[in-house]
């Protein structure tokens, strides 16, 4: 459990680092949104990126990326397929407790 809040710490840092860095290039794309293949909702572009063919809004790519670490998963298609059947919400709810926690 320890070692799970430290990857998922981590991933937000590089997540959260993925958005930055894309704000900088493009200032544009914190304002532009695309409906998120994975979640479905309108996000702002910054952050985002394609996993074979999906664009992930910046929340998504850190399900996917902490979903990987953790070998939650194994490609973006069951990450797709577990948000439609609410599979990883327990990967989801550990992600928004230690948001809360760091938020604290
Ligand atoms: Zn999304």
């Amino acid at each position: 459990m320890e070692s799970q809040q430290k990857i998922i710490e981590e991933m937000q840092k590089v997540v959260e680092q993925m958005r930055i860095d894309d704000i900088e290039d493009n200032p544009d794309s914190e304002i532009e949104t695309f409906a998120c293949d994975c979640c479905g909702l309108e996000k702002p572009l910054a952050g985002s990126i394609e996993y074979s063919g999906y664009r992930l809004c910046n929340d998504c790519v850190l399900l996917a990326e902490t979903g990987f670490a953790l070998q939650k998963i194994k490609n973006i298609q069951e990450l797709i397929d577990a948000m439609e059947d609410k599979r990883l919400a327990g990967l989801c709810d550990i992600i928004k407790e230690e948001e809360k926690r760091k938020n604290n």
